[in-house]
Parts: structure tokens; C-alpha cells; sequence
């Protein structure tokens, strides 16, 4: 089945996509098939993937191992409720999660997106608290983080950049520190952590829980930040005894060269969200783990049990693609090719630092993101890029690069020639 300009007239007038005008759309590309690092476009063009759609195609696409993974669980079932019901592809998809990550983090949680893992983390954060009869309705959370795009992610998300205006009085009130000014590769300053301190430090008995993006803040600013911040976090929640959430829906599985983003800074947190890359890219789904103690308390609470429960919760199908997407990094390459990658994109986009139009270059582990002074026409750079052979998508100041883990030299050298290009 070919794409063709009626069916593509179908698309403007019709589908909505991320973010888009329905009267002025941008124009979208037809892509009639992915594989290894390539998107297939219909008219024949290929180009190199430079943000595996989203973080989440690390293994990058139409992978023999995911692939045979989704054909084995077809044969046996796409799906099945949940309740009263289990299923292999569940239990070895969350065996497999508690035995990836800390040993504190027991219980597993699947749901449908990242936006939903972080509601119900959200949700656990705040039946914890009820259950231990402390009335603590409040997040605290920084500025330029971003979590998703349902209500209770939304109202974590930064109050400026992101939504918040567009659904004022319909979002929960939390409260905000600064975004952590230190970066990564800077020496510390115990200073930048004063103002958070503060804040939890007046707030603490209405806090529920603290969340955050370890290291990364991805949407709301490709910001990434020193470690020691997130340690002074976790030292603070613990004081205060506040429950640290951990985003990791972007950062987990490998992405900063870590497998989770909070082991750069050696910490634990009491909530993970996982999402994204979990199934290599395949298909929706998410978890968010716990502890047994948070567990426990919970459904000690006056409900009797935590209050979720989607439709399509362990959907075996992307059970049985993350499963196998797991394996693929427990061989272990994943390393090695995140650290080359991380060296290359340091040789070719460092450099471009001194261009007028650049305001700041950084990058860490498969992340490369140049930050330009002024706004990107996302539009005319898509189509240059598309030009150029290459897959990438702005987004307000920034050009930024998320390959698949697979990437080669050769073709990860088009996309930072591209970026060196469209700078210039
Ligand atoms: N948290 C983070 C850190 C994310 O980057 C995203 C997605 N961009 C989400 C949550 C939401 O995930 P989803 O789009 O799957 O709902």
C-alpha cells in the first residue's frame, strides 16, 4: 500500500498529529517502512534516523529479534484483560524490570505511555501519604522538566514553557525550584542546590513527593545537569522524608550511557518511571516500579489497593516485545555503542560552539543537542534536513540528536554534517 497525494490531502484535512494545527498544518513526510537506521520514504528516499522516534527505537527498526518476538505472542494472544488474569510475557517482562533495576525497587506497575506511568506515580505518591494518615497534596518539581501531556503530568511540566496557561484552573497547584543551573562536566557549586532546599525545606509536611528527570530535563530544554544535584535530592528527601519519583522515560535504558540516568549520581529513587525505549520503540506501554515498603503502605490504605487499572495494562503483545528488547541489552552492547557514539558526537558537534548562531553545545552519552540562539523555522530545517538525508526535528532553540544505539560512523557523521550545515 503506497501513500499517495489524495491520501496524503486525507491527512492534512483530517489527523491531528503531535502538537499541530488543524488549519495550518506542517507538512509531514509519508514513511512506508523503517529499518536499521533508515526511514523508508514513499518516494523512494531514505533517510538516516536521527531521533529514534522519540528516544524509543534504540535497537533502531524492523529488528529480527523484536520482530520475532511480536509474531510468537500474535500466534498466542494480542491481548487479554488483566484482572483476575497473568501471563508469561508479563511475568518475564517484570522479571526481568526488577532484576535491571536497584534491588529496592520490587513492585511493577504496567500501564498504556509515559504520561500514564507518571500518573501513577502520582497517584502512589499520594495514596502513600493517605494510607500513613498525613494529609500531602503537593508535588515539588523543576522548572524546564517536562513529564507528559495528561492533567497530572501536565501540572508537573514547567508552569512557562509548557501548557499550564492553556489549562489554568483545571491544574493542580505545585510548587516549582529553579531548573539545576549546574551542568554536567562543570565542578559543582553547593550553591545551586540552596534554592531547592529551601523550598522543600518550607514545604516538607505538604510534599508528597519530589519528581524529577535524573540528569536529562528532555522536553522542556535538552538541559543536563550535574549529578551531585540529584544526589543533594535524594540526601534532602531523605531528610524531610519525602518520596523521590524518578522520571526515566526518556533517560532510561542506556540513553546517558548509564542504564539509568540516577546511577550517574549513585541514587535510588522510591518511584521509577519507565517508558519510551521499553519496547525497543515497538509499541505503547510503560512501568513504574516501587518499593515494597511503598507498596505496602499503600494498600494498607483505607482503599485496600492501589486505584488503576487501564483496559490495556500488560498488553502481552508489547510485553513480549519489551521482554525481548531487554534481552537485547542484557547482551550487552548497548554500552560500547553509547560510548561511541557519545565520542563522535563530541568531535563533530563540540566544535560547532563557536558558530554566532550557537548559544551552548552539549552532549552526553547518545544525546547530542545544539541550542541556537534564536528559534528554529522547524518547517524549511525539516525539509533542508530531509534534503540532506537525514531525519531530524527541531524544536524551539534546539537541534538536538537521539540515534538509534546501532548507528554506524558513516551514517551518524551525515546527521552532525547535517546539523553543521543547518547551523552554518
Ligand atoms: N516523561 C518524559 C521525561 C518524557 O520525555 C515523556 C515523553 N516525551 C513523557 C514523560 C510522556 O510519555 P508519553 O509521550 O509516552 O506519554
Amino acid at each position: 500500500m503506497s501513500v499517495t497525494q489524495s491520501d496524503l490531502a486525507f491527512d492534512q484535512h483530517h489527523i491531528w498529529h503531535p502538537y499541530t494545527s488543524m488549519s495550518h498544518p506542517l507538512p509531514c513526510y509519508p514513511v512506508e517502512a523503517a529499518a536499521g537506521v533508515e526511514l523508508h520514504l514513499a518516494d523512494g528516499r531514505r533517510l538516516v534516523d536521527g531521533m529514534s522516534s522519540w528516544w524509543a527505537a534504540i535497537h533502531g527498526y524492523n529488528h529480527p529479534q523484536l520482530n520475532l518476538a511480536a509474531t510468537q505472542q500474535l500466534e498466542k494472544m494480542s491481548h487479554v484483560m488483566f484482572g483476575g488474569i497473568t501471563h508469561p510475557a508479563a511475568i518475564a517482562l517484570c522479571r526481568r524490570l526488577v532484576a535491571m533495576t536497584p534491588q529496592a525497587l520490587q513492585c511493577v506497575f504496567l500501564a498504556d505511555s509515559g504520561s500514564v506511568a507518571v500518573e501513577v506515580a502520582l497517584k502512589m505518591a499520594l495514596q502513600y501519604w493517605q494510607a500513613r494518615g498525613e494529609r500531602r497534596q503537593h508535588m515539588l518539581t523543576l522548572r524546564h522538566g517536562y513529564h507528559g501531556d495528561t492533567f497530572g503530568a501536565m501540572s508537573v511540566c514547567d508552569p512557562d514553557n509548557s501548557m499550564h496557561r492553556l489549562y489554568q484552573g483545571f491544574l493542580a497547584q505545585h510548587l516549582f525550584a529553579p531548573a539545576p543551573p549546574c551542568r554536567f562536566d562543570e565542578e559543582w557549586n553547593e550553591q545551586d542546590i540552596a534554592p531547592f532546599a529551601a523550598l522543600l525545606q518550607q514545604h516538607a509536611d505538604e510534599v508528597a513527593a519530589v519528581i524529577l528527570e535524573p540528569i536529562v530535563q528532555g522536553a522542556g530544554g535538552m538541559r543536563i545537569y550535574h549529578p551531585t544535584y540529584l544526589k543533594r535530592v535524594r540526601e534532602l528527601c531523605d531528610h524531610y522524608q519525602v518520596l523521590l519519583i524518578a522520571d526515566e522515560i526518556a533517560t532510561g535504558f542506556g540513553r546517558t550511557g548509564k542504564l539509568f540516568a540516577c546511577e550517574h549520581a549513585g541514587v535510588v529513587p522510591d518511584i521509577l518511571c519507565l517508558g519510551k525505549a521499553l519496547t525497543g520503540g515497538y509499541m505503547t506501554l510503560s512501568a513504574t516500579l516501587t518499593s515494597r515498603q511503598v507498596a505496602d503502605t499503600i494498600s494498607k490504605g483505607a482503599a485496600g489497593c492501589f486505584m488503576h487499572g487501564p483496559t490495556f495494562m500488560g498488553n502481552p503483545l508489547a510485553c513480549a516485545v519489551a521482554e525481548a528488547s531487554l534481552t537485547l541489552l542484557a547482551e550487552n552492547r548497548w554500552q560500547a555503542q553509547v560510548n561511541a557514539i557519545e565520542t563522535q558526537l563530541k568531535q563533530q558537534l563540540l566544535p560547532l560552539a563557536t558558530q554566532p548562531k550557537v548559544a551552548d553545545v552539549r552532549v552526553l552519552g547518545a544525546i547530542g543537542v545544539v541550542e541556537m540562539r534564536k528559534p528554529v523555522d522547524v518547517a524549511q530545517s525539516q525539509r533542508e534536513f530531509v534534503e540532506r538525508g537525514v531525519w531530524l526535528r527541531p524544536f524551539g532553540t534546539l537541534i538536538y540528536l537521539m540515534p538509534p544505539y546501532i548507528i554506524e560512523p558513516e551514517p551518524l557523521s551525515r546527521l552532525t554534517a547535517a546539523v553543521a550545515a543547518a547551523v552554518r
